[in-house]
């Protein structure tokens, strides 16, 4: 009989973990999750793709060496895909010693877990684009010299120094992948794009009257989630493990992506005013529907951030499917489905 492949997602209630858990199950994996909390709420991602029932989870702890090693004799994995962290980048901001406890010194006990338990497994480490946010420079390649602005970013490239050095002193087979920004319906509500599909949808409804929003200008490399997923297992699946940059090479601001999100709903948006006076009036009723205000600013924003996805097609045979207005589309009907239906 031939033996399921076994995989451990850490951060499995997650956005990523979600869409990951539905794709390995969808090849035959036998997966295991870890999360903070395992109670059944937390299952909600999983049930929407329907991938709740055949997953394992149990509680896991990066900042607890103690319950990494548990899940890593429960699971013994062949592969182990590192989710979790402390998302927000604006949360390091206030949270800065959190941020580096769970994503830097937590990446560091769970590679040192996986070096005394099983060494054999194959690690993806979820990296990100903010260690590339200080760059001032057109699309970003592995080979740039990270710059950061952020102590989310600084944990993250903190974690990718334990990394490199787990696979060139040990030979662990362990990948970052320097994940650009990724979407989904799923997308936690903090996260400027579902914030706006959200707003989009109750406005719609009449659930709403507005959304406010901070800066409306900054630019992003967006992507779909459910491409990016693909592109971590294809780094496990090689001979040799490296790094590679996921994005898509286009660049969007956050208004492309508002009037994006408001034209799923049927409104065309009039732009009025500048900085924290801009508002977005609605163009049929003349109403504001869109705000700015100084509460969602952040202390440091990067002005532009774009991935070169080059390395990835050529050599992972990866590109992303979705693009920029199918995602925004998916994440408003997504939220106007589940608002009718009174959930979420
Ligand atoms: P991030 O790139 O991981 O920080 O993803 P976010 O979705 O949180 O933020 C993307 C960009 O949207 C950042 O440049 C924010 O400054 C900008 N932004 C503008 N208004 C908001 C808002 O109300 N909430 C959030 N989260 N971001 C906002």
């Amino acid at each position: 009989m031939i033996r399921m492949k076994r995989a451990l997602i850490t951060g499995i209630f997650g956005q990523d973990g979600a869409y990951l858990a539905r794709s390995l199950l969808r090849s035959g994996y036998r997966v295991f999750g870890g999360d903070l909390n395992t109670a059944p709420e937390y299952y909600s991602n999983l049930k929407v793709l329907k991938a709740d029932k055949d997953v394992t989870a149990f509680k896991l702890d990066l900042t607890d060496s103690k319950s990494i090693i548990k899940a890593l004799k429960k699971s013994g994995p062949d592969e182990v895909y590192n989710l979790a962290g402390q998302s927000s980048v604006s949360l390091s901001f206030k949270k800065p010693g959190l941020t580096k406890a769970i994503n830097a010194d937590g990446v560091n006990k769970l590679l040192g877990a996986v070096l005394s338990e099983c060494p054999e497994a194959r690690i993806f480490q979820a990296s990100s684009a903010e260690i590339f946010a200080g760059l001032k420079k057109g699309a970003v390649r592995e080979s740039d010299k990270p710059r950061t602005i952020s102590p989310y970013g600084e944990s993250k490239l903190m974690a990718q120094k334990h990394l490199e050095r787990c696979r060139d002193k040990y030979g662990l087979f362990a990948c970052s992948g320097i994940l650009f920004n990724h979407e989904s319906p799923l997308r936690g509500l903090g996260f400027v794009t579902r914030k706006i599909s959200r707003g989009a949808a109750a406005i719609k409804l009449g659930l709403a009257d507005k959304v406010v929003l901070g800066n409306i200008n900054a630019r992003r490399d967006w992507g779909f989630a459910g491409d990016y997923v693909e592109a971590m297992r294809l780094m496990l699946k090689r001979e040799r493990p490296e790094d590679f940059v996921i994005a898509t090479g286009k660049s969007h601001s956050v208004r492309d992506f508002i009037e994006a999100a408001f034209g799923c709903t049927g409104e065309k948006l009039v732009w009025k005013g500048t900085g924290v006076k801009e508002k977005g009036l609605s163009g049929k009723t003349g109403k504001v529907i869109v705000e700015i205000s100084e509460e969602f600013y952040r202390p440091a924003d990067t002005g532009a951030l774009i991935g070169n996805p080059g390395k990835a097609k050529k050599e992972l045979g990866w590109e992303p499917k979705t693009d920029f207005r199918t995602m925004a589309g998916m994440m408003v009907e997504a939220d106007l489905k589940s608002m009718k239906a009174g959930k979420r």
